[in-house]
């Protein structure tokens, strides 16, 4: 589950809030540690922009960069780094430092590979904090939805460490005197674009997957939110992961078209929207790279009368608002089959109950990432009640005390929605949630299954047998059954469909191993003199 919003779980984020600042000093003492000093709290007027590294052959660098951009705390729209967009000088040193560890690394045995995935294990559990920190920090995460972040990835790399099992081959004895046997071989340099909304945990879906597996690395985290990528390599190095394994590069289009047409990168993995991750397919294929990108959504829950009402309250939190509804699996649409309207006043309640703070005061959730968004998604309220939707709750103008700077906006929710309204069309990636009223369960599997997305859909029910038709019948790639945020385990990989993802192997699970390695077939014979 990404939610983390149970209270026993908050109070636990809490009390290890107050050992934050011990733990990052056991953390620092990474030996190359040139990075900014973690942050505890939100920036001031006083705050000291700092240069977000460039990270190339196990060494920080500040970049030869003529553009600067600026990361906002998003709780105080105070610029607290600089982003640079990487030179072509820089693009090139960090492609062909990967080109060349992968000649070394793709030799390194696997038992030894297997040992610094664990190592990288542990060290991430080390850093939990201090990558949780970033997170809050510079992309406005609560802590507690920061620390879930990490311990998502945290999950990823623990599964990595099944690369024995994972890239086993296949032997068979074809004839007298003659065996084949199939070995799965690394690819080289995987170029790597990602999204602001899981700094950590979405990287962490590829980077321990490349270490177990003997490739190299070229990654570009988002330009919003840039902070926590040299972290993850430096731990990588402070694991023993040899310098030129990974490297962080940085910056706009230019990167990611250099990404997406050098020859010496042979695979390309993306995660966010649609424009950018539809280009992203279109080129690297092109230039005859693998390519692995997960798109865009928009998620329904569907409820019916005989519901849990708790179970559901819950969901309906963690659904739509857990980490500002900045997820790719967050629910936009309720619909309330029949009965199912009798909840409504309960869901009001619980959603009006809801505390935005800012991420390091950990409330229920923080700000959203940009001023951009704020405005969007304002925007996309305003639109919905001039079409004449409900606002049962308003979350507009809400902002914390001491805050108002911030990119802060209430939980929200909406009633007497349609087509046509911005809300109901578009993906929101906001803390919005819209009620539908529905008739019958086959209406909403219809509606479902004519969305172009196929991320994720749930069903909350205490019926075992609807529940297991409108399993059946959706044709969605991830479904959840009293389950809100249905996102599958490491071990099983992420499975969207449709117009959420481009590609033939999906991020993380057995997949992973598929996509990051190629089989070699060997066959052998063995004739002439035979010693008795
Ligand atoms: P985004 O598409 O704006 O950015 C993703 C990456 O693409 C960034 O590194 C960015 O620098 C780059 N990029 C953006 N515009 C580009 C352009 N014109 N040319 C080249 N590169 C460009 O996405 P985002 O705002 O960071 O993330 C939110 C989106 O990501 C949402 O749509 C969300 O659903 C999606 N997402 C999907 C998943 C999933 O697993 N399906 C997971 C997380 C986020």
């Amino acid at each position: 589950m990404l939610s983390v919003f149970t209270k026993t779980a908050r109070s636990k984020a809490l009390q290890a809030n107050s050992r934050v600042a011990l733990r990052y000093l056991q953390a620092s003492k990474l030996s190359t540690l040139q990075l900014p000093p973690v942050p505890t709290a939100h920036a001031t007027k006083e705050t000291e922009p700092y240069f977000t590294s460039t990270y190339i052959n196990g060494q920080h660098y500040k970049s030869d960069a003529t553009e600067w951009f600026d990361v906002y705390d998003p709780a105080t729209d105070i610029v607290v780094a600089k982003v640079p967009q990487s030179t072509d000088a820089e693009l090139n040193q960090a492609i062909e430092t990967a080109e060349k560890a992968f000649q070394s690394y793709k030799n390194l045995s696997i038992m030894k590979r297997l040992t610094l995935t664990f190592n990288y294990v542990e060290l991430l559990k080390k850093n939990t904090d201090r990558l949780a920190a970033t997170i809050v920090y510079e992309q406005g995460k609560s802590w507690s939805a920061a620390i879930a972040d990490v311990q998502r990835g945290i999950q990823c790399a623990e599964h990595a460490t099944t690369v024995t099992k994972e890239t086993e081959g296949f032997s068979l004895e074809v004839s007298n005197d003659m065996t084949s046997h199939t070995i799965r071989e690394p690819i080289g340099v995987i170029g790597s674009i990602m999204p602001f909304n899981f700094p950590v945990m979405i990287p962490l879906w590829t980077i321990p997957y490349i270490i177990a597996t003997g490739n190299t690395t070229v990654i570009k985290p988002s330009e919003m939110c840039p902070g926590t990528g040299a972290i993850l390599a430096e731990i990588a190095k402070e694991a023993g992961v040899p310098d030129g394994v990974i490297n962080i590069v940085h910056g706009k289009a230019p990167t990611v078209n250099k990404i997406v047409s050098d020859p010496r990168i042979k695979a390309v993995t993306f995660v966010g929207g649609n424009n950018a991750g539809k280009y992203v397919y279109t080129e690297a294929t092109k230039n005859g790279k693998r390519a692995q990108v997960n798109l865009g959504a928009k998620n329904h829950v569907v409820v019916l009368p005989d519901a849990d009402k708790q179970t559901l309250l819950k969901g309906v939190v963690a659904g739509a608002f857990s980490s500002t509804g900045q997820v790719c699996l967050s629910t936009d649409i309720l619909f309330l089959v029949g009965e199912a309207r009798k909840f409504i006043p309960d869901i009001v309640e619980t959603v009006k109950a809801l505390e935005t703070k800012p991420g390091f005061q950990d409330g229920d959730f923080g700000p959203l990432v940009t001023k951009q968004s704020l405005e969007r998604l304002e925007a996309v309220i305003q639109d919905a009640v001039d079409q004449g939707a409900e606002v049962l709750v308003d979350g507009r103008g809400k902002k914390p005390a001491g805050f108002e700077d911030g990119y802060f906006i209430g939980p929200t929710l909406l009633r007497n929605v349609k087509k046509g309204m911005r809300c109901v069309d578009e993906e929101l990636f906001g803390p919005i949630f819209t009620i539908v009223e529905a008739d019958s369960l086959d209406e909403t599997i219809d509606y479902c299954n004519n969305n172009e997305f196929g991320n994720s859909v749930a069903v909350f029910t205490n019926s075992g047998p609807a529940a297991n038709r409108f399993a059946k019948a959706i044709n969605i790639g991830q479904v959840g059954i009293n389950v809100p945020i249905p996102i599958p385990l490491a071990q099983f990989g992420f499975t969207s469909n449709k117009a959420s993802f481009l590609g033939d192997l999906h991020f993380y699970g057995p997949s992973a191993f598929k996509f990051l390695t190629q089989a070699k077939t060997i066959t052998t014979s063995w004739k002439g003199i035979d010693y008795k």
